[in-house]
């Protein structure tokens, strides 16, 4: 089993007695992350939900269907790539992550990335965004564009990307999600992105802006 292989599966048991943070006490278990422990692409979303925290594999409900259907747009599946979350345990009714728990959780995050060693990391709306940015700016703002940086010690690219559930609740954000990961296979240097996807006129405002913006998608 290669090093890092044995290193992330080490380092997951040992996270799954976390009590660094409150939200130990309501999880049902750590869900730690899954996928290609080697992969190039790593996707970092907020904190499990109800479906994620019963199961201990992230993004399996409705946001995840979306995800898997947006990777399958770029050929791409959930093995070949690793899914994680700033926050590894369930906020109570899946509200907003608070600052002192992300920044309790923010050490696994960091050590995930430094087990894996992604080429890309693609964060998934405002929380990954702004905590791996380390920059206030918002998804709004910044999604779509790629940035070179060092996390973790090692040189990435980090993308920012909509959190799927914004389509769930903006049907027109599908759009601008599939033309962010249309971008995917160009960064990982996979040659040619599909020509057929066009890039968003305009950035449509949300239809329903408010409950996303409580969730922070924006
Ligand atoms: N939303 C997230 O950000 N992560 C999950 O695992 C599920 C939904």
């Amino acid at each position: 089993m290669p090093v890092a292989v044995e290193g992330l599966e080490g380092y997951a048991a040992a996270t799954a007695t976390c009590t660094r943070c409150r939200l130990a006490q309501g999880r049902t278990q750590v869900v730690f992350g899954a996928g290609n422990p080697q992969a190039d692409l790593m996707f970092v979303g907020e904190a499990p939900g109800f479906h994620e925290d019963k199961q201990g594999v992230p993004f399996i409900g409705q946001a995840g269907k979306l995800l898997d259907g947006l990777l399958a747009g770029v050929q791409l599946r959930r093995e070949d790539v690793y899914i994680a979350n700033v926050l590894k345990c369930r906020p109570p009714g899946n509200r907003d992550p608070q600052a002192d728990e992300i920044e309790a959780c923010e050490p696994h995050l960091f050590r995930q990335i430094e087990l894996i060693e992604p080429k890309v990391i693609a964060t998934l709306g405002n929380f990954a965004t702004k905590l791996l940015s380390g920059r206030p700016l918002g998804i709004t703002r910044v999604h779509g564009q790629e940035q070179e940086l060092t996390i973790a010690g090692r040189s990435v690219l980090l993308y920012p990307i909509y959190h799927p559930a914004a389509a769930l609740y903006t049907p027109a954000m599908l759009k601008v999600l599939e033309a962010d990961f249309a971008r995917l296979p160009e960064l990982l240097g996979c040659g040619a992105q599909p020509a057929a996807v066009p890039e968003p006129e305009l950035e449509p405002e949300p239809a329903v802006a408010a409950p996303a913006e409580q969730l922070g998608l924006f």
